[in-house]
């Protein structure tokens, strides 16, 4: 039997097959769970359909994180489908490919805003939707993911990494509000995958490589390894976890110069 049979998952951020998002969901429908996606703009019948069909994912509704009316139909979908909710995976960000390069002083107020409400503010407002659908269940699990940028400067990763450490201390707060409803919150850190949004980061290769380098297990993360240990996270096999940022990042990040 697998760690997440009978549990209902809701995953926003599957984009394509190679978003983090999608290793997730592969990995969550392997342990047995139900799985919901959600899709944004136009990328529904191109990419989101055909993997939801993959994986017998049911489509709940198109979901930009900025629009709370999106927010509010996406979970009282939900809710008509399931009544309730056992995990939620949000594997969002965005930031203006002008600010992941160069200095990030030059970042403006409306991109550092709006970097913020997305990758960071969304993480709050979606976990207060689904508050009551995982008190309908006895409780819940809540997964981000997040990046070493959040706590080390990063070349070009910029004012991402300033939403990164906002988001790191959503998980905090939330995993203190949430708690007492038997509901966790935690963050997944990877190390760099190839994906769109890594792809907007000028000098993504150097950061990757790093990794393989100078990491204790001098290699890239698979894909798969981050869908695992989100998987793990969200099951109960991490019943004592919440407000904690977990690596899996092949060791980078505990090396020093
Ligand atoms: P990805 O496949 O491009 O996924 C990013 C997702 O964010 C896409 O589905 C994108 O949807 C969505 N998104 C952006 N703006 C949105 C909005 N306003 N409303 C709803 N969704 C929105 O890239 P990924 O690398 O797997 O990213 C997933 C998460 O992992 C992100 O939080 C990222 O920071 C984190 N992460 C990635 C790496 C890496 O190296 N790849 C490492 C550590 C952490 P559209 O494409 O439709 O805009």
């Amino acid at each position: 039997m697998g760690i997440a049979e009978g549990k209902r998952a809701l995953i926003v951020g599957v984009a394509n097959d190679k978003s983090l998002a999608w290793a997730i969901a592969q990995e969550l429908k392997a342990q047995g769970a139900e799985i919901a996606l959600t899709y944004q703009g136009e990328i529904l019948e191109k990419r989101v359909r055909p993997l939801a069909e993959q994986i017998g994912a049911k489509i709940v509704g198109e979901l930009d994180v900025t629009s709370d009316a999106q927010i509010e139909s996406t979970f009282s979908n939900l809710k008509g489908l399931w009544g309730g909710l056992d995990m939620m995976v949000h594997a969002i960000a965005f930031a203006d490919r002008e600010d992941l390069r160069d200095r990030f002083l030059n970042v403006n107020r409306t991109n550092f805003a709006r970097a913020m409400e997305i990758s960071a503010y969304s993480l709050v407002a979606m976990a207060r939707a689904a508050e009551p659908l995982m008190e309908a269940r006895g409780g819940g699990s809540i997964v981000t993911l997040t990046y070493l940028g959040a706590v080390r400067a990063i070349p070009n990763y910029n004012v991402m990494g300033v939403a990164k450490a906002a988001l790191e201390a959503c998980v905090r707060y939330l995993a203190l509000d949430l708690g007492p409803k038997n509901i966790r919150v935690n963050a997944l850190s990877a190390a760099p995958a190839r994906t769109l949004a890594s792809s907007a980061i000028r000098d993504y290769h150097t950061m990757a490589h790093e990794v393989e380098e100078r990491s204790p297990l001098r290699r890239a993360m698979k894909p798969e390894e981050a869908g695992k240990m989100a998987t793990a996270l969200l099951s109960d096999m991490a019943g004592g976890v919440t407000g904690q940022t977990v690596y899996v990042d092949m060791g980078y990040s505990i090396v020093g110069a």
